[in-house]
């Protein structure tokens, strides 16, 4: 399929193909969905709306709710304010939501929508609420529409008194449901208070009732939210996706935080444990500790498998970054790191990891496509290549075996119930890596080296 790919690489600056990214209002609509009784609600005409939603649903592979202010040719012309009226109205005559998120779309920020001044000219009923966060499509990725939809719950909801609450904020960056239960088993386990913002858990991960709830019983609570204000400490996950949202609570409210790398293998896991640890002044509890023993004995019994291995690794920013850490544990070489997510952090995080190992010659970067790495891997190949669907053409065309991590995944199942971070998360990670080599050596090699222990 991908045959006609260049090895001759020449500078692109207007073209995008298979681009690594999508549009800011998928990770907003992503992070509203993480809100108890909260319907995301999309600014503009019916056709986005319809991406984001089924741009998820793929990859959760279950029915995600969302609303849109359907805009017409008159209100491209004149504007969505009417529109966002009616729709306010309907959604919570309804739908009865107790808060709408509102993100807008590239033709609402094109038109110049002001979305604050349309909100508060709209009082809604005591208890009901409307947030809304500018999601303006030809900037950034879903990343950034992530970041920005938790920060505009920040600046809507959370508020300072006098009486602090004694728990930490914890902003889980751009993670599945399942890494999202691993974080609150984990600090639970390290005895530790906390609102986590947003939580998709139990809202995109639901089991089979046999019943339809619009509102599952998941997500940030709303007051949760308002207390924000009053945490000891913001634990802001995966530096790129969560720092800004963690800024703006700093600003508004005072909390200080700490950005850590999202925890995905031994060493950032152990900082996020330990960074528990410090704020609770608790000890790790054995389960905690079994459980990173037996990461490290994988790892230990893996290494003849992984050792030296090149690995092209793509994908959202932190992911990528969380991925490369724990690929550089087991022995690896992230030769390629690409994400279509821009911003300068990523690169520096990238040379910082590569420097810690002393790995040289390997090649990173962000704002980047696939087409690209297409380009890099022909040039020079790989033996793994780590990330969501899109990278399947390449793995077929170069015949180099894919392992399915991070977003978005829209051909596979499971995966977003499976935790990847965490020693559990490393365990799941090293399971998929090494079974995917050895899946390799097993159909390339000749018949008489087929082996049945390995
Ligand atoms: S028009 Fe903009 S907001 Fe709508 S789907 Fe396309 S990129 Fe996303």
């Amino acid at each position: 399929m991908l045959d006609y790919t260049p090895k001759e690489i020449t500078e692109r600056t207007a073209l995008r193909i298979n681009p690594c990214k999508t549009c800011q209002p998928v990770g907003a609509m992503y992070a509203a969905l993480g809100v108890h009784k909260c319907l995301p609600h999309s600014h503009g005409s019916q056709g986005c709306c319809a991406f984001h939603r089924m741009f998820l649903t793929r990859h959760f592979k279950e029915p995600v709710v969302a609303t849109s202010s359907s805009f017409t040719e008159g209100s491209s012309v004149f504007g969505g304010g009417s529109n966002l009226k009616t729709a306010v109205k309907n959604i919570f005559d309804l739908y009865n939501p107790d808060m709408i998120a509102v993100h807008t779309t590239c033709l609402s920020e094109t038109i110049g929508d002001d979305l604050n001044a349309l909100i508060q000219d709209n009082p809604v009923a005591e208890g009901k609420y409307v947030v809304h966060c500018n999601t303006p499509s030809y900037k950034g990725s879903h990343i950034l529409g992530f970041t920005n939809m938790v920060s505009g719950f920040i600046n809507y909801l959370s508020v300072k008194t006098d009486t602090p609450n004694g728990k930490i904020c914890l902003m889980p960056g751009f993670v599945n449901p399942g890494d999202m239960r691993e974080y609150k088993r984990l600090m639970k386990a390290m005895k530790v208070e906390f609102t986590m913002l947003p939580d998709t858990s139990g809202v995109l991960d639901t089991p089979m009732t046999g019943k339809y709830n619009m509102f599952p019983d998941g997500g940030t609570k709303i007051d949760d939210i308002k207390g924000l204000g009053d945490c000891i400490k913001t634990v802001a996950l995966g530096i790129q996706t969560s720092e800004a949202s963690a800024e703006t609570l700093k600003k508004k409210c005072g909390v200080d935080y700490k950005e850590l790398p999202l925890p995905m293998g031994v060493e950032a896991t152990d900082e996020f444990i330990m960074t528990l640890g410090d704020i609770s002044k608790e000890e790790v509890p054995f389960e905690i500790e079994e459980q990173r023993g037996q990461l490290v004995d994988i790892m230990l019994d893996i290494h003849p498998y992984t050792y030296g291995k090149k690995v092209a690794i793509y994908g959202d920013p932190d992911t990528v970054l969380g991925i490369a850490a724990f690929a550089l544990e087991l022995g690896m070489i992230p030769k390629y790191m690409l994400t279509g997510t821009p911003g300068a952090q990523f690169e520096r995080s990238a040379a910082e990891l590569l420097a810690k190992y002393a790995v040289e010659d390997c090649t990173y970067k962000a704002d980047a496509d696939l087409f690209l790495l297409h380009q890099w891997i022909k040039n020079e190949g790989v033996d793994l290549l780590i990330g969501g669907t899109y990278g399947k053409h390449i793995a077929r065309a170069e015949g180099i075996p894919l392992v399915r991590m991070g977003f978005p995944i829209i051909d596979r199942y499971i995966h977003s119930y499976m935790p990847l971070v965490g020693y559990k998360g490393g365990i799941r990670m090293a399971e998929l890596i090494v079974n995917a080599l050895m899946d390799y050596q097993d159909s390339h090699c000749e018949e008489k080296d087929v082996e049945v222990v390995m």
